[in-house]
């Protein structure tokens, strides 16, 4: 990450819409000082310091936006906690010029770093609720394209894909994001309904599967997911 020097305190700054609020810079530093501290790559903390998350949070919530835990976006969904999103994207080790799906758009934020990553490749989103797409779809940048739907069945018409994310928990690995990973490369999921694991998950001529610690994410609803009559997929303040 470059050093982006002392904070200026109290600065205002122009938000997406136009609206004028406090500049976070402070907090997102100390934020990133606390992550990189944590043993996340200078690839990740660079790309973390690009995409404002302050732009993907609801108003109210942006206060509170370098907090390092979950924040409600609506529909009962969450933005992940930005050390998960930091974890997750090094384990998924996206390379400049990737192919990315992401099951799982929520705000956008995530998909936004994973661009940052990416570069000149092409980040896919999907997400299940049209109003959280629709919302997200206005703040990402051009290089993620947003589509709503069943992300359990992924993305077959943009496959295959270099990197895949998911964001939300399955049942186990969903045999279309299988199919649709090319080889050689790399998926990153949480499985589990109450006890999660976060996993890592390689395609080569075999594939791998490799724990990376217990984690607690909505679930994933869907065809591949859990079912929604279950009370499947709804966020509390410790889901991220
Ligand atoms: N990546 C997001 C961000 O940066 O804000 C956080 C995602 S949130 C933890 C998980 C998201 O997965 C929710 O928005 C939820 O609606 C979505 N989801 C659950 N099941 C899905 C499915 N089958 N297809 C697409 N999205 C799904």
């Amino acid at each position: 990450m470059n050093d982006p020097g002392q904070p200026t305190a109290g600065l205002a700054s122009r938000r997406l819409d136009g609206k004028q609020t406090m500049s976070l810079e402070p907090e997102r530093i100390s934020l990133l000082q606390s992550l990189k501290r944590r043993g996340i790559s200078e690839r990740v903390l660079s790309a973390m310091n690009t995409v404002k998350r302050e732009d993907y949070v609801p108003d109210k919530w942006h206060d509170y936006a370098y907090h390092d835990e979950p924040l409600p976006i609506g529909n009962g969904q969450t933005i992940s906690a930005p050390h998960m999103v930091a974890i997750m994207c090094d384990l998924l080790s996206v390379e400049p010029s990737s192919n990315v799906l992401e099951v799982g758009t929520g705000s956008g934020y995530h998909a936004a770093v994973l661009a940052e990553l990416t570069g000149d490749g092409i980040v896919y989103t999907i997400e299940r609720f049209e109003r959280l797409a629709q919302e997200a779809r206005r703040r990402v940048p051009s290089n993620v394209i947003v589509t709503t739907g069943d992300g359990s069945l992924g993305f077959a018409e943009k496959a295959p894909f270099d990197r895949i994310l998911v964001t939300c928990s399955a049942p186990d690995i969903p045999p279309p994001l299988l199919a649709q990973l090319k080889g050689g490369g790399r998926m990153v999921l949480p499985l589990g309904r109450g006890l999660q694991e976060l996993y890592l998950v390689c395609k080569n001529h075999e594939i791998t599967k490799e724990a990376h610690g217990a984690v607690a994410f909505v679930l994933l609803v869907g065809k591949y997911g859990f079912s929604e009559a279950r009370g499947g997929g709804r966020a509390n303040r410790f889901r991220f």
